[in-house]
């Protein structure tokens, strides 16, 4: 690991003049993807700027939603009853995600910020656009069955790793930030960018911005999160999908749609969410729906898999939802979601 200068802030103020005005510069909250990259010697920071210690820590009521501080840990977050009652789908995606130990550092402003787990970039021999620009994408004609389907260019195909932004994506969820210019808000499908030819940016923050907190609004629908991975617990998603449904009566009101492990940040399919609304939930409907999402995959040498994979894991993501079909083996599959709890109205 390079030598690097440390820092702890006590206040976003704090954090962001220390962070904003050093190119070198990072904020540091549960290390656990940070550090592990600087040990690869993927990623240099000359200074450190530890968050752990400002006022971000708290879950509170907000305009009908939940605000979640920046600082609160991802074991935190999905076992806060007003979470896992309200929003299972971020619950399921955070219990999904990593181990306990590593849960209970992580937090769930840098969760997001997590880079991917493209093994290219992370080995400092290999050519990666996204790790040197200019250098090549080792992943084009290396083994690429964990990479994109969707948005995907010839500087880059990785995926982005995060269970979490998946049900945040779903859920239409914001993000407050604040920087060396003030406040702002992110509504949540924004702040991942697509790969294009510059693939060293994996989101639309400014260097010096700070994620304060995700602000989930108002949702009276069911939600629920799904993940296929290699091993029931510890791996990543291959093909992970989180729904948001809304009723009126017998019928769809409004569908939201995520799909995660196929794309450089969580893939909302707006043509299936177009076709569920204001229709009956039907086996045949979602399996449409799931058409619908894959229609325009674009798969690599080794990543056709998750075509029908994702599809399958949509229409059964839909079905338990809707409630046409009872959550499956929460427990010990690789096709379980971690905890298999879908509330709501
Ligand atoms: C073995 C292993 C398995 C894992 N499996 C999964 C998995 O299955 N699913 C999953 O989703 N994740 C998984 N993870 C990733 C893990 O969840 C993330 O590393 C963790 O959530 C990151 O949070 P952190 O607080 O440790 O962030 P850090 O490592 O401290 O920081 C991560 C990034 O966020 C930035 N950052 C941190 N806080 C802020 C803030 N408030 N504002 C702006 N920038 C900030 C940092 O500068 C850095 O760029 C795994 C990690 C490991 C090591
Ligand atoms: S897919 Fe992206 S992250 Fe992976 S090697 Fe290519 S440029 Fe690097």
């Amino acid at each position: 690991m390079h030598p690097f200068t440390y820092q702890r802030a006590t206040t976003p103020a704090q954090a962001v003049a220390a962070v904003a005005p050093a190119p070198g510069a990072a904020f540091v909250a549960g290390g656990t993807s940070q550090l592990d990259l600087m040990k690869e010697d993927v990623l240099r920071p000359s200074l450190l700027v530890d968050v752990t210690a400002l006022p971000l820590t708290t879950i509170s009521a907000l305009n009908g939603g939940l605000r979640l501080g920046a600082g609160v840990s991802n074991t935190a977050a999905a076992l806060h009853p007003e979470v896992a009652a309200r929003y299972p789908a971020v619950s399921e995606a955070l219990l999904a995600g990593a181990s306990t130990q590593i849960r209970n550092m992580a937090s769930l402003g840098g969760n997001p910020l997590q880079r991917t787990r493209c093994p290219y970039f992370r080995d400092p021999a290999q050519a990666c656009n996204k790790r040197e620009p200019g250098s090549g994408c080792a992943a084009l004609q290396g083994i690429n069955k964990v990479h994109a389907l969707f948005g995907a260019s010839n500087s880059c195909v990785a995926t982005h790793p995060s269970d979490l932004a998946v049900a945040l994506a779903a859920l239409d969820a914001q993000v407050q930030v604040t920087g060396p210019n003030g406040p702002r808000t992110i509504a949540f499908p924004d702040l991942h960018r697509l790969p294009g030819d510059t693939p060293q940016q994996d989101t639309t923050l400014a260097h010096g911005e700070l994620i304060t907190s995700i602000d989930l609004p108002a949702f009276t629908g069911r939600s629920h999160y799904l993940k296929v991975r290699e091993r029931a617990s510890y791996a990543f998603a291959l093909v992970s999908c989180a729904v948001a449904l809304e009723m009126e009566g017998q019928k769809i009101r409004r569908a939201r749609v995520a799909l995660g492990g196929v794309a450089h940040k969580p893939w909302r399919v707006p043509a299936a969410e177009a076709l569920l609304a204001g229709k009956k939930p039907s086996e045949k409907l979602f399996r449409a729906a799931a058409e619908a999402a894959f229609a325009d995959a674009k798969p690599l040498e080794h990543n056709a898999y998750k075509i029908p994979m994702g599809r399958n894991l949509m229409e059964r993501a839909l079905l338990e939802t809707s409630g046409l079909q009872p959550l499956q083996g929460p427990a010990g599959t690789a096709f379980a979601a971690s905890v298999g709890g879908v509330s709501g109205e």
